[in-house]
């Protein structure tokens, strides 16, 4: 399979989870992959277990200064970057775990939640174009990693919500942007539903009992029965990164095993 072949794929938050899966197909399809994460030596060990010349790079994604360098250097070694996918995100749902409702979360945890998440993509967009953009580059493609729950309200995780929110509208401005322009880049968003990453364990329990119960009770509420998995959303990020999405651009794309498709309070039989 080489369906990225040669393309040069920056990642970010690569270090695990979906930033992972990304760098593990996109590298499979023959991309040269820059995967990058805040956390350096877990991402270098991510990209030795990948192995196939996967390259590990440090990139906080609030940093501009970070932003400058690693664009830099990927412009410098590979002379262009090709495709963007901004996937460092991060819930704010750390212990000692402060109140995410509207009506008790701290303005501290509201900005550093939409630091990373909106920020972070509007970083990245603005220094993917200028690397992208011809004559410096040949176009190339954005996949801005948002959620499901940048489409629906979410009570208990308010802040997360309105940066995914952010990160699906944002796209859109950068998609239409870059079409006026005339610059030959495509931007499109990814809203995955329950995915079963690191990030979901503080979410899940202490023990092995309380996780699987934890687990089994989220994949009740899943059409498809089950949470999905890194690569479910990998594989779309492959589609969007390459050429066969050619006339896609400002588009979102739910990845949720069926939980939008529905409504509660629905009659049932
Ligand atoms: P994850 O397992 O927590 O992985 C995220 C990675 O991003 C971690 O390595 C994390 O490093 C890194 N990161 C955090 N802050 C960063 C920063 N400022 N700069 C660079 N890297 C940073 O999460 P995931 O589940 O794979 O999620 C990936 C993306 O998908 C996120 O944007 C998330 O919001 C979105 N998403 C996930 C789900 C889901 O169910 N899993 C659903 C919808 C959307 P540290 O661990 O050191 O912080």
């Amino acid at each position: 399979m080489n369906r990225l072949g040669q393309r040069v794929a920056l990642i970010t938050g690569a270090a695990r989870g979906i930033g992972q899966a990304c760098a593990e197909v996109f590298a499979g399809e023959g991309a040269i992959v820059l995967a990058t994460d805040v956390d350096v030596a877990r991402v270098e060990a991510a990209a030795a277990a990948i192995g196939r010349g996967v390259i590990a790079r440090e990139l906080d994604v609030r940093d501009e200064s970070h932003w400058r360098r690693v664009v830099a250097e990927a412009v410098a070694a590979h002379a262009r970057i090709d495709i963007l996918v901004n996937n460092a995100g991060i819930t704010g749902f750390v212990p000692p775990m402060g109140p995410h409702d509207p009506e008790h979360a701290s303005l501290e945890a509201w900005r550093a939640v939409h630091a990373t998440n909106l920020e972070g993509v509007f970083l990245g967009c603005k220094h993917a174009i200028g690397a992208m953009k011809p004559p410096r580059g040949r176009g190339g493609s954005i996949v801005n990693i948002s959620s499901r729950s940048g489409q629906v309200g979410i009570s208990r995780a308010a802040a997360y919500a309105s940066s995914k929110a952010g990160v699906r509208n944002h796209t859109k401005s950068v998609a239409l942007y870059c079409a006026e322009m005339g610059y030959p880049i495509r931007c499109n968003s990814i809203h995955p539903g329950a995915i079963l990453t690191p990030m979901w364990e503080p979410m899940l329990g202490d023990t092995p009992e309380t996780r699987e119960a934890s687990i089994a009770v989220i994949a009740s509420e899943v059409p498809l029965g089950r949470m999905g998995s890194p690569r479910d959303v990998a594989m779309m990020a492959l589609y969007l990164a390459s050429d066969e999405s050619a006339y896609v651009t400002g588009a979102e794309f739910v990845i949720d095993g069926g939980i939008l498709a529905g409504s509660a309070a629905a009659p049932r039989q």
